[in-house]
Parts: C-alpha cells; structure tokens; sequence
C-alpha cells in the first residue's frame, strides 16, 4: 500500500497586482481618512507576511469613496434595476459617500485570478483590521444585514 502522495504541484501562486492595478489600490485608498487608510495598509502587510493567508488570496479595495449618483445607482440594484440588494443606503446616507471616505470594501483575488467575496477570507482580514485599529467596525458584525466586504472607523 503506498501512502497519498503530498504535492504542492497543482498549487498556483496569487498573481502579483499588475502596475496600474496598484496605482488603482493606491487611489482608492488615498480616498479614506488616514485611519482608516493605515489600518487596511498594516491589516494587507500582516496578511502578506502570513505564510499561509498569502496564498489563499491578495486582498483589494474595491471602492472607497463613492459619488452619491453611484450610491443611488447601488440602492436601485434589486429594486428597480436587476440584481441582488447590496445597500440598504440611498445617495448621501452612506458612510462611502463623503470624502474623505470613512468606508471602504474589500475583495480578494484568488489564485486563479477570479475576485472572491469569501465570508470566511473576509472574517479573517476582519480580525488584522480591527488588530490594526480598534476603531475599525467590520460591516460582518452587524446586526441583521451583514455587509462582510465593509469596514468603517
Ligand atoms: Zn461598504
């Protein structure tokens, strides 16, 4: 009887952000306050130097500051227009919407390449935010409707 073979063959690396996909990441996060700014930049170097976090998935702002228009635009997705509710905020009621932004969302990409909004990924770049700065609030603890890719001071 042989023993399973261990393989990290079919293991594929977390592709490295392209130049102006980091300055995209560089923008969005020059758009929140510097506390919260900084939190997510100590939260994304703790995650990189984890030997095993970095190879589930890269972390990235997905927005920051958002235009009260676009803030309409989300609050009518599930409602007039087509797809899920993602917002129970109209234009101008949500924390993404002054600027700087007290608010920013994250995503991982995957090793694939594809962008993943993991409960569990997300939970746990939770922690090394609020680790970071315990004025962070993760939109995962609220009560009712969870926002898990939200964080706000
Ligand atoms: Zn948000």
């Amino acid at each position: 009887m042989t023993p399973a073979k261990v393989t990290f063959g079919g293991l594929r690396a977390v592709p490295q952000l392209s130049a102006a996909q980091l300055l995209t990441q560089r923008a969005r996060l020059a758009q929140a306050v510097p506390s919260l700014g900084a939190a997510y930049v100590r939260a994304l170097a703790r995650w990189e130097s984890d030997p095993v976090l970095r190879l589930v998935g890269r972390p990235i702002v997905t927005e920051c500051f958002r235009s009260v228009q676009r803030q309409d635009e989300l609050y009518a997705q599930g409602r007039t227009t087509p797809g899920p509710i993602v917002t129970y905020k109209r234009g101008g009621e949500s924390k993404h919407n002054v600027l700087p932004s007290v608010a920013l969302d994250v995503a991982f990409v995957l090793p694939g390449g594809e962008v993943s909004w993991s409960g569990l990924l997300l939970s746990k770049f939770a922690r090394l935010m609020i680790a970071a700065d315990a004025r962070v609030h993760w939109g995962g603890d609220w009560p009712g409707f969870k926002d898990r890719p939200h964080f706000e001071v």
